[in-house]
């Protein structure tokens, strides 16, 4: 399939999950891939992309790799999920959230747009999440707080640079099958009972598989999409029309 031929993408926390299914789609499709991870370990056997460790929240390597790749598609995927209540959250743990789910888009961006602007096109696909603006999660306070943020960043970035062709919009995954859900599911104490409290609240009886979400970030990132932008792409299997 080629419907990304031509086009140069980079792609951060591309390792597994969500970011390695896009990954392995964007390569398939045709693209140019710079696929990038924390831990360059996790990358092995990505064939067909150039693989690189990269920390996004160290921001001058960050704006380097970007700036050097000069993607026609920025996929910002890296994100972590802090557990529990307002109650529960301290600063540090807030802190380290907004660097790495929101401030690493506000510095890959910063960084992708100018190439953009020259090239006179571009595509950027965030990765937030249902549990943001749109839906409340249970015991995801900072959570749910970053991800609203990320949803706020991609609307704007989208309105500024509409007449330039450049594309900005967010996909807003509901739980979705990866190494960090098991692990999430672990730290509660009793996988079986929070596995099924995860499928008990998707109305399709299931979880979603990361190359569900991959199929819509081909999508974003291709010019089948070239007429939308600002928009928040919900893949949840029916979790937040319930
Ligand atoms: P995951 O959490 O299993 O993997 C995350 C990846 O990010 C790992 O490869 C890790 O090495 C990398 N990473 C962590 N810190 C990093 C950093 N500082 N710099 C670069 N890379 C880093 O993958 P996932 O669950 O598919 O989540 C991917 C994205 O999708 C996240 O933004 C997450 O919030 C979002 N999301 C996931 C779900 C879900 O249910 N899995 C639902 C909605 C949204």
């Amino acid at each position: 399939m080629t419907r990304l031929k031509g086009k140069r993408a980079f792609i951060t926390a591309a390792g597994q999950g969500i970011g390695r299914a896009i990954a392995e789609a964007y390569v398939a499709e045709g693209a140019e891939v710079y696929a990038t991870d924390l831990n360059k370990d996790l990358l092995t056997g990505l064939s067909g992309a150039d693989c690189s460790a990269l920390d996004v929240t160290d921001k001058s390597a960050l704006q380097g790799a970007v700036s050097e790749a000069a993607p026609d598609i920025l996929v910002n995927c890296a994100g972590f999920v802090h557990a529990g209540s307002i109650l529960e959250a301290t600063d540090e743990e807030l802190d380290f959230a907004l660097n790495l789910n929101v401030r690493a888009m506000f510095h890959s961006i910063q960084a992708a747009i100018p190439g953009m602007l020259e090239r006179g096109q571009g595509a950027i696909v965030n990765i937030a999440s249902v549990a943001s603006s749109i839906l409340a999660a249970p015991n995801r306070f900072i959570y749910g707080t970053t991800k609203a943020a990320v949803i706020g960043l991609t609307k704007s970035v989208a309105v500024d640079f509409v007449t330039n062709n450049i594309r900005c919009n967010a996909i807003c995954p509901g739980t979705v099958d990866s190494p960090s859900l098991h692990n999430r599911l672990r730290a509660t104490g009793d996988y079986e009972a929070a596995l099924e409290a995860f499928i008990a609240r998707q109305p399709m009886g299931r979880i979603g598989r990361a190359e569900e979400i991959a199929a819509l970030a081909v999508y974003l990132g291709s010019e089948e999409s070239a007429f939308t932008t600002g928009q928040t792409h919900i893949v949840d299997g029916g979790w937040a029309n319930g």
